[in-house]
């Protein structure tokens, strides 16, 4: 086991677009089973290849739903998003907060369905449907492959409060990284929170490079959104057994405003 440092927003990786994995080999492997460690010390429910400082494109997640045990990794991930939104990201905002981003929750509104498609360590394809909470993780962790932090998406107001706080958390100025167990939890972090005041209105999120935050735009040309209403909707098996039908933006409660913060970090 070995649990490793979490890179602070800032950090060029963090920032930039991950590569994708050519080759499966023992570091690979090895890389997927340290990320493991290190979420589930952190704890957080999802963590990017760049927030350990390699610009790979894999992730890892493990969350638990009141009915589900949702656990995995990714290689080379695609997302196809789908609503409730008009064109753009908007919907009901669920706080969401980032490992990379210690200490720190803002009202983000997120596609209330994602369908997963990768390959993991053995090369076998991967197809998830999810919705809700896990569709929010998947959208964090394939955001953190693309180069983009949660905090680039707050719709205007949180986002301008974000920056703010950032700029003064003394935290994230004066330290590249912190390492789950060794520096705490990234709960210890947290400092004011309050449970921000979240509007039922929904919100436009901030346009992050124009086209990108456009969920239409993220891989949809490839299976359009009417495809996986299909896949959700028409029993079928194979995509069905891994949707979590139950979970959904109000029941989905260790991530909403009155849930345990330290559950929502990705
Ligand atoms: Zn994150």
């Amino acid at each position: 086991m070995a649990v490793l440092p979490i890179l602070t927003t800032g950090t060029p990786v963090l920032h930039q677009r991950a590569a994708r994995v050519d080759r499966v080999t023992n570091d690979i492997r090895a890389l997927v089973a340290d990320m493991t460690d290190t979420m589930h010390e952190a704890p957080g429910v999802g963590l990017a290849a760049p927030q350990v400082g390699v610009g790979l494109q894999i992730f890892v997640w493990r969350y638990e739903s009141d009915e589900a045990l949702h656990q995995g990794h990714v290689l080379n991930p695609r997302l196809i998003l789908r609503g409730p939104w008009k064109g753009r990201f908007r919907g009901e905002p669920e706080e969401e907060g980032c490992l990379s981003i210690p200490g720190f929750r803002y009202p983000l509104a997120r596609a209330h369905r994602a369908r997963l498609v990768g390959t993991d360590l053995e090369g076998h394809p991967l197809d998830i449907a999810a919705r809700g909470w896990l569709a929010r993780i998947f959208q964090h962790e394939y955001d953190h492959l693309q180069g983009i932090l949660y905090r680039d998406r707050l719709a205007r107001k949180w986002r301008k409060e974000a920056e703010i706080d950032i700029a003064h958390s003394d935290f994230i100025n004066t330290r590249d990284s912190w390492t789950p167990g060794e520096d705490g939890q990234e709960s210890d972090f947290v400092t004011e929170f309050d449970g921000a005041e979240v509007d039922n209105a929904e919100v436009d999120n901030a346009e992050v490079d124009g086209a990108e935050v456009d969920g239409a735009e993220v891989d949809g040309a490839e299976v359009d959104g009417a495809e996986l209403d299909e896949l959700i909707d028409d029993g079928d098996n194979h995509v069905r057994e891994n949707a979590d039908p139950t979970v959904d933006d109000n029941s989905a409660g260790s991530g909403g405003p009155s849930g345990t913060p330290r559950d929502t970090q990705v």
